[in-house]
């Protein structure tokens, strides 16, 4: 196996990983760094937990510092593209970590934080942007960045960008980006239209699959339980009772869910906070890390708010509902058993969810064991061989069908698509109520 030595990046960059005690580059990295530094494009499957954003920070910042050209004012060189907050913040801090040791600025822009800073930083210029497309078009149309000098231009979980409707946003911003170009894409899964988004935008590119597209982490343990809808609390309870259940992210499909499970923590003495659309950037930066570091024992968390979480020793991720959208399951387990450790997934499945189980099993390509040895085990749902028919399922349809074409099918963009647009609206300093970025 090589070693970090061996993918000859600068010496700063050599330094900086190793003040983070980085001694052998991950797969992702020792199969792109090579092609990267040789200026190729670069289509990157893979989830996140994999070490995917040093893969390409590191040859990135290596190039930026070797021609030594100062960013002008407003105008990047880089550019990265993320679908939400958080995971750009997390970019934007592996920027810096990695960057320590040398003469580069970066920084990230997201909607749902104060414009004013980022308009500074931006004319001051910057090496790297990291930025969510809402914020970013917004601060391209007032003038405040130009994305004429970019020579280096990644997208990172191009699949949720899609999920989340972010494509013409996208498409307006790669219009703005030069055509010569260094690009790079990244996704976790590798639907037909983020190949057709990879195939327009990438030229020539080398392709790295760390997992085949759509297999869950190996190292993750997972199990169902099939459970009627009204003993989902009670079962969580009782699986919180086990001690060995340390740092336990669990998974709503909505909002008031969250907030639902999270009261029933509470009244049951189990310290979690939950994070939404509906919270705050501040509320949920303050949750992440009462998470990050042990404060609290749970994070109740609906599908885009957990995306780019990057917390380590998350021993259990818990599918308190199943997701409708057979990727988001495979992102929700990824949160677990990261950087080599183990972890284990418990996916609660009631009646009207054994379709989605299905669709799971379909992506994932195993059939995920069944946990009957628990209290509430249901045999009429484990019996149940009929499940694509149900009617709930069916029932999803009309909800969505004002929604223009590109944006999401799944359930993620409802989840963030406020019911009062004007409610929003207050709350953000964007002028783009339905997006969360
Ligand atoms: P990512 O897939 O980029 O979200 O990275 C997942 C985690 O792995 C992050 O916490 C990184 O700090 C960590 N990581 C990345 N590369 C390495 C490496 N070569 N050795 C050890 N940890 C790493």
């Amino acid at each position: 196996m090589t070693d970090f030595a061996g993918l000859k990046l600068a010496q700063p960059i050599l330094r900086a990983i190793q003040d983070e005690g980085y001694t052998t580059p991950t797969p992702i990295q020792s199969k792109s760094i090579p092609s990267l530094l040789e200026g190729r494009d670069l289509l990157g499957v893979a989830q996140t937990g994999t070490g995917k954003t040093a893969a390409f920070a590191l040859p990135l910042l290596h190039r930026l510092s070797k021609n030594g050209k100062k960013p002008e004012s407003r105008k990047p060189r880089a550019l990265i593209l993320a679908p939400t907050r958080e995971l750009a913040g997390q970019i934007g801090d592996s920027l810096w970590t990695y960057s320590r040791h040398q003469h580069l600025r970066s920084t990230v822009v997201y909607g749902g934080a104060s414009i004013r800073p980022q308009i500074q930083a931006m004319s001051r210029g910057v090496h790297a942007l990291v930025a969510t497309p809402g914020r970013l078009l917004d601060l391209m149309n007032q003038g405040h960045v130009k994305l004429d000098a970019v020579e280096y231009f990644i997208l990172d979980e191009a699949d949720r960008m899609l999920d989340m409707g972010f494509i013409h946003d996208v498409k307006k911003i790669v219009a703005a980006v030069p055509q010569q170009r260094q690009t790079l894409l990244f996704s976790a899964t590798m639907p037909k239209s983020v190949q057709g988004l990879a195939d327009g935008l990438l030229s020539d590119p080398v392709k790295v699959e760390v997992a085949p597209a759509a297999t869950t982490a190996e190292k993750v343990e997972q199990k169902v339980m099939f459970v009627a809808k009204d003993k989902k609390r009670a079962l969580l309870s009782s699986l919180l009772e086990d001690r060995n259940i340390k740092r336990v992210l669990i998974f709503t499909r909505t909002k008031h869910g969250a907030d639902r499970v999270t009261r029933h923590l509470h009244q049951n003495g189990v310290q979690s906070e939950a994070i939404h659309g509906n919270k705050s950037q501040n509320a949920r930066q303050r949750a992440l890390k009462s998470f990050r570091t042990g404060n609290i024992r749970a994070l109740v968390a609906t599908d885009i708010a957990a995306r780019g979480i990057d917390v380590e020793d998350v021993t259990h991720v818990i599918n308190f509902d199943l997701p409708n959208e057979p990727g988001s399951y495979v992102h929700r387990i990824g949160r677990t058993a990261r950087a080599g450790a183990e972890g284990i997934a418990i996916s609660f499945c009631d009646h009207d969810e054994r379709a989605y189980l299905l669709d799971i099993e379909k992506i994932i390509r195993q059939s995920v064991p069944v946990e009957e040895d628990h209290p509430y085990h249901a045999v009429d749902i484990a019996n149940d061989t009929s499940p694509a028919k149900h009617p709930q399922r069916k029932q999803k349809q009309p909800r969505n069908k004002n929604r223009g074409q590109g944006q999401a099918k799944g359930q993620g963009l409802n989840q963030n698509q406020p019911r009062n647009p004007n409610k929003k609206r207050r709350r953000s300093n964007s002028q783009r109520p339905k997006r969360a970025a």
